[in-house]
């Protein structure tokens, strides 16, 4: 990692401060953080406090807006994907001058952090382009904004359905499109021994992510949720390898736990799964209030941690077009983002989730100004109600006022979870 001469004195700054809270918070007030977290905290400490940038291999450096946009590709012709993605008050601060003042946070933050540092985004430098995948409304239309900074957008045409054939073809052609415009960006064609050497770097990541899932399944708890969904953030711009290799050295970690019956939350502590808009350092407010009053986020289904991740792409046929069409579909058909007409399958998800983790209640979290989140907060209420698991649905964004109402409610949703376990045990009895 090397300093960033740019920035002399960024500890100094409002953005590092605002980081430096919330990170000495997630390693301070936890007893018996895994060793292992060492190498994510520091690395933490280093970009976000110290303003350093991370190392990585020479290539080109590609923005990426939101997780649709196949990593694999810009990998594939030696670039190096960023997510963009921003979760710091001060540039939501900077981004509301930008757009409509009931805007999501976290669209606001990402143009607010490249609006103030047009020459070169801090921890990350120069970007070559930008993808940006045409989701939400407040991405499509962002991405107009950030062109407008100066910075090559290439819009990445999403369908808003996943169900039907055409929206597939329209898609898999979408992605074709792509590989020629990385193509043109970075001089290197898409073959398909570059294409599979990306895939199996990606999927060793996915398959270490994976073995770290299938952990947090276990009772007691070997891993608290708010250390899960840093490491999940450090995807966004570390390198790939360094990555995978400190969460396997975690996966050894915790199984010696397991093995040593260790338990990393309170005895008895709510087991919640964790929905909706996603977590991104340093707003990670609501997963550490959870944690804090004793609760344990033992799954997500977020797009900053398990979707990111979790679902493996499968290939048929080892031909490139086939390649990129079975990558296409990877990113189309899992994909549980309320922007599309649908939302079945992320509902089925969740109660698949909550059955396999044993989860005791849903926390769903929806940015202010994030329509489709707070749409699909009834349908996906009363899909949980029947299954008899509570749920409670937070609408909040970047700011650290609604903290002390926000500790409140967690609180008393904890608290009715034990109620109701404790009832259960004794009718039981
Ligand atoms: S919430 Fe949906 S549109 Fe927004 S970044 Fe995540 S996957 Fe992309
Ligand atoms: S939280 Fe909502 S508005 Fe914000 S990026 Fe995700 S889908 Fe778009």
């Amino acid at each position: 990692m090397a300093a960033n001469p740019d920035t002399p004195l960024f500890n100094r700054t409002r953005q590092a401060r605002e980081a430096e809270v919330m990170l000495n918070k997630l390693i301070d007030e936890f007893d018996d953080n895994p060793a292992s977290m060492h190498y994510f905290y520091d690395l933490f400490r280093r970009l976000f406090i110290q303003g350093e940038k991370v190392a990585h291999p020479p290539g080109a450096q590609i923005g990426i807006t939101c997780i649709q946009a196949p990593e694999e590709l810009i990998r594939a012709v030696g670039a190096i994907p960023i997510r963009l993605c921003n979760g710091a008050y001060h540039y939501d601060q900077i981004g509301a001058d930008l757009m409509p003042a009931k805007s999501c946070s976290l669209v606001k933050a990402t143009l607010g952090r490249l609006h103030d540092h047009e020459q070169g985004v801090p921890r990350v430098g120069k970007l070559e382009a930008i993808i940006n995948p045409s989701t939400c409304d407040q991405k499509k239309k962002a991405g107009v904004m950030m062109e407008e900074l100066g910075y090559q957008v290439h819009d990445l045409e999403f369908p808003n359905v996943k169900e039907s054939e055409p929206a597939r073809i329209y898609w898999q052609r979408t992605v074709r499109e792509l590989a020629v415009t990385l193509q043109r960006l970075t001089g290197r064609r898409v073959t398909r021994k570059n294409l599979n050497t990306a895939m199996a770097r990606t999927r060793r990541a996915q398959m270490a992510f994976r073995a770290l899932h299938n952990l947090r399944r276990k009772a007691p708890s070997l891993i608290l949720g708010k250390d899960v969904f840093l490491i999940t953030n450090a995807y966004f711009f570390d390198d790939l390898e360094r990555w995978t290799s400190a969460v396997e050295a975690l996966v050894a970690e915790l199984k010696q736990r397991q093995q040593n019956g260790f338990n990393a939350a309170q005895k008895k502590a709510p087991r919640i799964l964790f929905t909706g808009s996603p977590p991104v350092f340093p707003n990670l407010k609501l997963p550490l209030l959870i944690e804090e009053a004793g609760g344990v986020v033992v799954a997500d289904e977020t797009c900053s941690a398990n979707r990111m991740l979790y679902d493996l792409p499968a290939v048929d046929e080892w031909r490139v077009n086939h390649m990129i069409d079975a990558l296409a579909d990877h990113y189309l058909k899992p994909c549980t983002c309320p922007i599309f007409t649908r939302n079945d399958d992320r509902r089925r998800r969740l109660l698949d989730l909550a059955r396999d983790f044993a989860a005791d209640g849903v926390v769903y979290q929806a940015f202010s100004g994030c329509q489709v989140y707070e749409m699909e907060q009834r349908s996906v209420a009363r899909t949980l109600q029947e299954a008899g698991i509570p749920m409670l649905y937070v609408e909040t964004d970047y700011s650290p006022d609604d903290m002390g109402q926000l500790s409140t409610r967690i609180e008393a949703f904890l608290e009715s979870i034990k109620t109701r376990k404790r009832q259960a045990r004794t009718q039981r009895a």
